[in-house]
C-alpha cells in the first residue's frame, strides 16, 4: 500500500490479493474503486495482483460495509489504529481515535494536498472535513451560501481541543486571507489554554471551559473570528481533587517571572500557596519558564497595555494570597483573621488595590438592608472561608472573560464592515461525564451533552424522515432513541429542572433537600427521573448515555452564585483599575471602561443591587444562543474517541472504545448512515452546480436538467423527489471528481 496521504496517488492492490483480474466481489464494490483513467493513474492488473487508484479502501469508510455491527467497527477501528490510521469515516461523520504520539499527517504539505484534490479521493482526515465545510461555505454563484459549523465531541483526553486547533490551522492555510489576522487566530490559543485548562485525571492539559469558534469569511478569506466561551470551572482555584492541579497559568507565573521581578506582584515562593496546593512539583520548572514566555508573547500579540499585563498578574498574585487567608472562631459568634495570616489578607486587599478593613468586612460579615435599616450579620467560619473563595473564583472568571474580551477584539478583524460575512463555527466542549460524585457543574455539562446530542438526533433522523416524506420518497420509519422527553425534564417551564431549581433558590429559606422534594414530587409518575436513596440529597437522570445520579449538595448556592455583600462596590473603586473593570457591570466590548462609565456605574451600585441571574439561567440561555446558531447552520461532526485510560500511544482497549462509540450514538448512525440519503440539493442548486457537465450553453433549471447530469455521469441508487434530489453522501464526491476532469 502506498502512503495514507501519499503525494504520489493512491495505488492499492485488490483486496482480494489473489489475482481476479477485476472480477471478484471487492473489486467490483459499488464507489470503492475509481474507475481507470490516464489523469489519476492507470490501472494495472495480471500477475497476481490486481491494483488501481482507489476512491475509498474498504474499511476507510465504515458506513460501506454490509455486514457491519458494534465488534466488526470496533475492529476496522483497531486494525486501523496499529497502522497508524486514525481516521476513519461513518458516512460523512469522522472518528478520530486519539493517536498519544506526533503523527506525520498534519505537515503544511499535507494541508495543500488536501486543499487542492477533490473531496473524497484521499483518506479520511481531518482537513478532508474542514475543506468540505469550506467548500460548502463558497455555495453557489448569486446564491446565499449556508453557514457551517463542526462539532467536535468525545471524552476528555480524547482529542477535541487538538482536532479544533488542525481545523483552525487547515482552514487559515486554506483561505489565504489576510495572513496576520489567519496567524493570529492560531497564536491566541496558548494564553486561552494557559487560563483555561489544567491539569487532570483524565487530562495533562484539560479544557475546563467550552468554545464555539466563530470563523468568518468573505469571498473564501478569513476575515475575522469571535470565540465564546462556556462554563469556566472557576471551583477549580479554590479547590482541587486529589491528582488535579489549579489552572496552569498559576504554575507558570510562578515558574517564569525572574525572581528580582517577583516582587512587583508581591508573589512568594510557590509552597507557601494553599491554592497551588502539594502538587507543586519543581521538575516542571523549565516547561513552565517555556509557556510563560509563550503566554506573555500570546498578550503582547494581542495588544495588552503595560498596565495590563501588569495588573492581571497582580491580581493573579492578589488571587494566591486570598487563598492563604485564614479564620479563627470569636467569642462573640463571628472570626477573625488568623493572626499568622494578617499579613495574607493585607498582602491581597494590596494586590486588588481595595483598603485591608474593607476586604475583611466582605469577608467576615454580611450586610443587609431592612426597612431602611442596616443589618450586620457576623459570619460563622466556614461562610468566611466561602466569602474567600467565592472571591478568588469571581475575579479568576470574570479576568478570563475579559481576556477572551479581548481576544475577540484583536480577531473580530474587519467583521463589522457591511457586506454579510459566511462562518464556519467549531464547537469544542466537554462530553457527557458520570463521576463517582456528579455536582451542579456535572448537570449543566450533561445538560449541553443532551442538547447536542439532540441536534445530532435531529439533523441525522428526524430531518432525514421528514425530507423523505415531504419529497413523496417511500421509506420504513427510523427507529432511534429520542431524548425530546430528557430535555424537557431540564428546560421546561415552568416544571422544569432548572426552574425548578430558580424557584427553589430565589426562596432564601429553601435548601437542597427541599428542593429534592420538590423534583420528588413533581417528577413522581416521569419515567426518566429516579429518587435518590439514602440520607443525603441526591436524585438519578436517565441520560441518553446512561443514569447518572446527582448528589444535590450545594446545587442552590452555586446556582445563586451569591457574591460576599459589598465585594462589588468594593472592587469597582479599587484602585487597580483592571479589577475595576471586571467588577463594572456590562463592560464595554473594548474592555476598557471611560470615566463617564465608571460615574454611571456608581450611581447604579448606589441605587442598590439590581436582580442576579442566577447560573442555570445564564447557562439556559447561552445554550439556546448557540443551538439557534447551529440549527441555522450546515453541520459536520467529528466524533473523538480515547483509545486508552492510560493515554499511552499504539494501546487499544476494547471495552473502553466500546462504551464510547455506544454513547457517542454512533451504531445508530452508522445504520442510518449507510442506509439514507445525506445530501439532499435542490433542482436548482443541483443544476447551478453541476450543469456544466452537460456541456450545454443553455440549461433549464429544471427536475429534467438534473436527470439528464445524473444519467449522463450515470449516478446510481439516487432519487428524485418533488423539489429536490436525494443523493447518498458519495455521489457529491463522484460528479466533484466528474468536473475535476472536464
Ligand atoms: P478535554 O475534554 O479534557 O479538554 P480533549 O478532548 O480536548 O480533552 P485534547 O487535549 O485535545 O483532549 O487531547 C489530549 C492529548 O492527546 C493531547 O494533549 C495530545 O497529547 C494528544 N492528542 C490528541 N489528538 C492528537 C493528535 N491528533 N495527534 C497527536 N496527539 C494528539
Ligand atoms: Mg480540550
Amino acid at each position: 500500500m502506498t502512503d495514507e496521504v501519499g503525494v504520489s496517488g493512491r495505488v492499492y492492490s485488490c483486496p482480494c490479493a489473489a489475482g481476479c483480474g477485476g472480477s471478484c466481489a471487492a473489486w467490483n464494490a459499488p464507489n470503492l474503486w475509481e474507475k481507470p483513467s490516464g489523469q489519476v493513474g492507470e490501472i494495472q492488473m495480471g500477475g497476481s495482483e490486481c491494483e488501481a487508484v482507489l476512491l475509498r479502501f474498504p474499511g476507510e469508510d465504515a458506513a460501506l460495509l454490509a455486514d457491519l455491527n458494534e465488534k466488526k467497527l470496533l475492529e476496522i477501528l483497531r486494525d486501523r489504529y496499529r497502522e497508524h490510521r486514525i481516521y476513519t469515516y461513518v458516512g460523512d461523520i469522522l472518528i478520530a481515535v486519539n493517536p498519544f504520539q506526533d503523527l506525520p499527517l498534519y505537515s503544511p504539505e499535507v494541508s495543500d494536498k488536501f486543499g487542492s484534490q477533490p473531496l473524497g479521493s484521499l483518506p479520511p482526515h481531518i482537513f478532508a472535513v474542514a475543506d468540505r465545510a469550506y467548500n460548502s461555505l463558497q455555495g453557489n454563484p448569486g446564491k446565499l451560501s449556508q453557514n457551517q459549523c463542526v462539532v467536535i465531541s468525545g471524552d476528555s483526553g480524547a482529542g477535541k481541543t487538538e482536532s479544533t486547533k488542525l481545523l483552525l490551522k487547515h482552514l487559515v492555510r486554506r483561505s489565504r486571507g489576510n495572513l496576520q489576522l489567519g496567524q493570529q487566530i492560531l497564536q491566541v490559543n496558548p494564553l486561552l489554554e494557559a487560563f483555561g485548562n489544567a491539569q487532570t485525571v483524565m487530562n495533562p492539559n484539560s479544557s475546563r471551559f467550552g468554545k464555539y469558534i466563530q470563523l468568518r469569511f468573505r469571498d473564501g478569506a478569513v476575515r475575522g473570528a469571535k470565540i465564546n466561551e462556556y462554563l469556566l470551572e472557576k471551583s477549580r482555584v479554590s479547590h482541587q481533587d486529589p491528582g488535579e492541579k489549579n489552572f496552569h497559568i498559576f504554575y507558570s507565573m510562578l515558574c517564569g517571572i525572574p525572581e528580582q521581578e517577583k516582587q512587583v506582584y508581591g508573589l512568594l515562593q510557590p509552597s507557601l500557596y494553599r491554592y497551588i496546593g502539594s502538587e507543586w512539583e519543581d521538575v516542571e520548572s523549565r516547561e513552565c519558564v517555556e509557556s510563560y514566555q509563550r503566554v506573555c508573547n500570546a498578550m503582547r500579540m494581542v495588544g495588552f497595555q503595560e498596565q495590563e499585563e501588569l495588573d492581571l498578574k497582580v491580581i493573579l498574585s492578589g488571587v494566591l494570597s486570598l487563598g492563604n487567608v485564614m479564620f479563627e472562631p470569636q467569642e462573640n459568634g463571628g472570626v477573625r483573621v488568623s493572626p499568622t495570616a494578617m499579613g495574607w489578607l493585607k498582602a491581597a486587599a494590596g494586590q486588588f488595590g481595595v483598603q485591608e478593613e474593607e476586604l475583611l468586612s466582605c469577608l467576615t460579615c454580611t450586610l443587609s438592608m431592612t426597612r431602611g435599616e442596616s443589618i450586620r450579620r457576623l459570619h460563622s467560619q466556614q461562610q468566611a472561608e466561602d466569602s474567600r473563595d467565592s472571591i478568588a473564583r469571581v475575579v479568576y472568571s470574570r479576568l478570563f472573560g475579559w481576556i477572551v474580551c479581548k481576544i475577540n477584539e484583536l480577531l473580530a478583524g474587519d467583521m463589522d464592515m457591511g457586506k454579510e460575512l459566511q462562518e464556519i463555527g467549531i464547537l469544542d466542549i466537554f462530553g457527557f461525564e458520570n463521576f463517582s460524585v456528579n455536582r451542579f457543574e456535572q448537570l449543566c455539562i450533561n445538560l449541553a451533552n443532551e442538547q447536542l446530542q439532540n441536534f445530532f438526533n435531529h439533523h441525522i433522523f428526524l430531518m432525514e424522515e421528514q425530507h423523505y416524506k415531504e419529497e413523496g420518497l417511500e421509506r420504513e420509519a427510523v427507529a432511534f432513541s429520542n431524548n425530546q422527553a430528557t430535555l424537557e425534564l431540564f428546560l421546561a417551564r415552568p416544571w422544569g429542572i432548572l426552574s425548578l431549581l430558580d424557584e427553589q433558590s430565589s426562596f432564601p429559606q429553601a435548601s437542597d433537600v427541599s428542593f429534592v422534594e420538590k423534583l420528588n414530587t413533581t417528577y413522581r409518575e416521569n419515567p426518566l427521573y429516579e429518587r435518590g436513596r439514602g440520607c443525603d440529597p441526591a436524585f438519578t437522570i436517565h441520560h441518553y448515555a446512561g443514569k447518572v445520579k446527582y448528589c444535590a449538595e450545594g446545587f442552590l448556592e452555586k446556582n445563586r452564585d451569591t457574591l460576599p455583600t459589598n465585594i462589588n462596590h468594593l472592587f469597582i473603586n479599587s484602585v487597580t483599575s483592571l479589577i475595576s473593570i471586571l467588577f463594572t457591570a456590562n463592560i464595554s466590548r473594548t474592555g476598557t471602561l471611560t470615566p463617564q462609565q465608571r460615574a454611571k456605574v456608581k450611581v447604579s451600585q448606589e441605587k442598590g443591587p439590581s436582580r442576579k441571574i442566577s447560573v442555570g439561567a445564564q447557562f439556559r440561555h447561552s445554550l439556546a444562543v448557540l443551538m439557534e446558531k447551529m440549527y441555522a447552520a450546515e453541520p459536520h461532526f467529528i466524533r473523538c474517541i480515547k483509545p486508552n485510560s492510560l493515554n499511552e500511544p499504539s494501546l487499544l482497549e476494547t471495552q473502553t472504545v466500546l462504551n464510547q462509540l455506544r454513547y457517542n450514538g454512533l451504531m445508530e448512525t452508522l445504520r442510518i448512515r449507510r442506509d439514507g440519503f445525506s445530501w439532499r440539493p435542490s433542482f436548482q442548486d443541483f443544476v447551478r452546480r453541476f450543469g456544466i457537465l452537460l456541456l450545454t450553453p443553455e440549461i433549464e433549471l429544471s427536475r429534467e436538467s438534473c436527470v439528464r447530469i445524473a444519467e449522463k455521469v450515470q449516478l446510481t441508487g439516487w432519487h428524485c423527489g418533488k423539489s429536490r434530489l436525494f443523493f447518498k453522501y458519495w455521489h457529491q464526491d463522484q460528479l466533484q471528481q466528474c468536473l475535476v476532469k472536464l
